[in-house]
């Protein structure tokens, strides 16, 4: 059984006092709109090398629907962003098990570094068109799931989660912030 704790705040995912901050990315690592672009802007330009180093190795094709990658944080607070994408609404990816597996993937990425906060956005509810109740649910079953199994497999190996102590949602706005909340409560 976990002790982690979990919880929602309405605010700003990039000035979190976290050791890791899931951006909620698209395929190229790039940069794009919304939380990924927020991300960047207060991350400055070490992020964006990093991103542009993963694309030219590991990721050569782009970071797939549903899985993680960390790197390191720039400017901000964190120490690291664990990049994630999820499933675009507007292509027809409609598949909760890929938004699930954001979260899993993400919650791996945070263990194996060795993170023991995480702030999440709400992954897929802005320009990915997803319904935020929907997201809302996801997230915080996905996450309390994986808490409780203590482990989450990755295709690396299963990473434990252990040292995991806290798992924030950061929601822009007060429709998501309820949405979560209710999970939540
Ligand atoms: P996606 O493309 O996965 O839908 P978006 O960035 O468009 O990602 O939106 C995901 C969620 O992140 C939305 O609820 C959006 O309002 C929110 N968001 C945007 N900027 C920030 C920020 N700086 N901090 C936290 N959440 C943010």
């Amino acid at each position: 059984m976990s002790d982690a704790v979990l919880e929602a705040v309405e605010g700003d995912i990039t000035t979190q006092q976290v050791d890791a901050i899931v951006n909620a990315a698209n395929s190229s690592l790039l940069g794009g709109g919304g939380v990924d672009g927020a991300i960047h802007a207060a991350a400055g330009p070490a992020l964006l090398a990093e991103c542009r180093e993963l694309r030219q190795t590991r990721y050569a094709g782009g970071l797939p629907v549903g899985a993680a990658v960390a790197t390191g944080a720039g400017n901000l607070p964190a120490t690291w962003v664990i990049h994630t994408v999820g499933p675009n609404r507007h292509a027809g990816q409609t598949d909760p098990g890929l938004l699930a597996s954001c979260f899993r993937s993400s919650l791996g990425e945070a263990g194996r570094v060795g993170a023991r906060t995480v702030a999440f956005p709400a992954i897929s509810a802005g320009i990915y068109g997803w319904d935020r109740h929907d997201v809302a649910e996801i997230a915080v079953a996905t996450t309390r799931r994986a808490l409780e199994a203590g482990v989450v497999p990755t295709p690396d190996g299963e990473v434990d989660l252990s040292g995991i102590e806290l798992v924030r949602f950061v929601l822009f706005g007060r429709s998501v912030y309820d949405a979560f909340q209710r999970q939540l409560t």
